[in-house]
């Protein structure tokens, strides 16, 4: 059985001041770029090592284990971890329900001062961050920046949410009573992270979870597990309580059905594909012996993104966003854009720019800050493979085409654009999650609206036009959870955007937004007659 310890070790911590965005590293200063260099050097002595399951506090090895690999040279392991089975489950499941006695009950100053401890050590060693997404995920300078800034933020503004969260009040206060409205925690949560925002997304959904006062069994992507267990030390120096996050790499079909399944399990964060998500959905929708709730399910799940470019847009400005968003990260993020909807008149002339542009990147390793990195895995390599065998009978092969050849074995693939594609094509309809680009081309507004919407999806969107009129009507029409005007369909900023998707994207959740903590809570309402007389009342 766990022992839970009091987080008494947990420095006090006030937020200072109003919430900001991390600002973005600078790799253009010479002597940034240094320090980068330096920490992945820092960081490729410690590949390799072995870590350990944590529940209750207490580190467990197995005999089963999950090697993480350098997607840009797979011979090269990140980091060895122990892989739950069904088996260690319950013995998660019940250190976090002990911990959940003391945690719930700890004062949400307490719980917003470990968040806030965490984002002070991470942007100490941001870099060192940095450098493990590189070698794990195979992000490049800019974009691990850009996962490790957004922890950080998720880190501060969930801090702050909490905190403002106590503060609640009901609208009316009835004469002669005292009315109160409390968020209370759930229990005790899975959170199930994706490896593509894998410090982020992962951090986000557990810190957002035990800040509200839960406990979580977090079973992070088997093809990002180092990266977690860093976080995971990070928030032990923090001051985090044994059994508050219960760290448990394991495999989704044996780890996380039987967490998913648990009757004691009150609510499943996940990230990740549509059909692991409707899976879960399902799986957690079922009554199970003893379970006396129905779990709270939030689920975030995929895209098949748009731009659409409108004849009198800023073209320079819609290619570079529309490439950007297409290829950065080798278009793995459920934001990338992977359709540009083109209006007619300037649908030869876009193609040829972007045709242009595409060419200017850079496909290698991202230890050296190319534009664009590997794939994650060899099956994400096969299956983006196939798709685009299936594009070049669907359309035009304007760009790319193949994975890019090299001596390490490294999953690349060339930044793939193909044009002349119809609307309900294969490729315009399944996300890739892989860097190929279709071009649909359309006559005006209201055709080019009606494509962006014809998907089951409805994550993000984005549309370049110079007419007022165009964009009221996309704010209204275009149904995704997260639209941009006249700017990329990528760079979500906490705070500023709100994160999540309609449709098969899932239940929108708004990470990062003024809704989300309530996701993780109950609403408790407490009313007290006041006066040495109470009466009774009715119903
Ligand atoms: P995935 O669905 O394959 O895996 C996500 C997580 O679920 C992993 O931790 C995995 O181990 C776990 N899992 C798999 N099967 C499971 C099961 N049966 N029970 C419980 N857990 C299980 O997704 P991925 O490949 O890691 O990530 C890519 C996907 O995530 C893409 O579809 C992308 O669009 C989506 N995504 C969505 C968002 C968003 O905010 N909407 C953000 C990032 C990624």
């Amino acid at each position: 059985m766990a022992t839970v310890t009091l987080p008494t070790e947990i420095q006090p911590r006030s937020p200072k001041g109003e919430f900001r965005n991390e600002p973005f590293t600078n790799f253009k200063d010479h002597e940034t770029a240094r320090q980068m260099k330096a920490a992945l050097e820092h960081v490729a002595s410690h590949l390799g090592h072995e870590y350990d399951l944590i529940i209750g506090g207490h580190r467990l090895r197995t005999e089963g284990k999950i090697k993480s690999v350098n997607p840009a040279r797979p011979s090269q392991v990140v980091g060895v971890h122990q892989k739950a089975g069904a088996e260690h489950a319950e013995k998660a499941m019940q250190a976090a329900l002990e911990a959940f006695e003391s945690w719930s009950r700890t004062s949400v100053e307490t719980r917003a001062s470990l968040l806030l401890n965490a984002a002070e050590i991470i942007r100490k060693r941001k870099l060192e961050f940095c450098a493990w997404l590189t070698y794990e995920v195979g992000k490049n300078w800019v974009e691990a920046d850009a996962d490790v800034g957004e922890t950080i933020d998720f880190l501060e503004f969930y801090a702050r949410e909490a905190l403002r969260l106590t503060k609640s009040e009901t609208p009316i206060q009835l004469p002669g009573e005292h009315d109160q409205l409390m968020y209370i925690p759930l229990g005790v949560g899975a959170v199930i992270p994706p490896w593509n925002f894998p410090f982020a997304i992962m951090a986000g959904m557990t810190v957002a979870s035990i800040v509200t006062g839960n406990t979580v069994i977090l079973k992070p992507s088997s093809d990002s597990p180092t990266i977690a267990a860093k976080f995971i030390e990070v928030l032990e120096e923090a001051g985090l309580p044994g059994g508050v996050v219960n760290f448990c790499p394991g495999s989704g079909a044996s780890f996380g059905n039987a967490v998913v399944e648990h009757p004691r399990t009150r609510f499943i964060a996940f990230t990740g594909s549509r059909d692991v998500g409707l899976e879960i959905h399902e799986r957690a929708a079922k009554h199970r012996k003893g379970q006396i709730w129905i779990k709270r399910t939030i689920l975030e799940m995929g895209g098949k993104d748009s731009t659409v470019v409108m004849a009198d847009s800023d073209l320079d400005a819609a290619v570079d966003g529309v490439v950007a968003a297409a290829f950065g990260f080798s278009g793995q993020k459920c934001s990338a854009c992977s359709r540009a909807i083109v209006d007619a008149p300037v649908y030869d002339v876009f193609v040829e720019r972007v045709r242009e542009k595409v060419a200017t990147l850079v496909v290698g390793d991202p230890a050296v800050n190319s534009n664009m990195g590997p794939v994650i895995n060899k099956a994400a390599m096969d299956s983006i493979l196939k798709y685009i065998e299936i594009g070049k009978k669907e359309g035009r092969l304007v760009a790319g085409g193949k994975a890019v050849e090299n001596r390490d074995g490294g999953f690349f693939i060339e930044p793939t654009v193909i044009a002349d594609i119809s609307p309900n094509a294969v490729i315009a309809q399944e996300e890739i999650f892989g860097p190929v680009l279709a071009i649909i081309k359309v006559n005006g507004f209201q055709e080019a609206l009606g494509v962006a919407n014809n998907t089951e999806y409805g994550l993000t969107g984005a549309i370049y036009t110079g007419s007022r009129e165009a964009l009221d009507i996309a704010s209204r029409d275009y149904h995704v959870g997260n639209l941009y005007l006249n700017r990329k369909c990528t760079g979500a900023m906490v705070g500023a955007h709100p994160f999540g998707g309609f449709n098969m994207s899932g239940t929108d959740s708004k990470a990062g937004g003024p809704d989300y903590l309530l996701l993780f809570t109950q609403a408790k309402s407490v009313a007290e007659k006041l006066g040495s007389a109470p009466s009774r009342v009715g119903i």
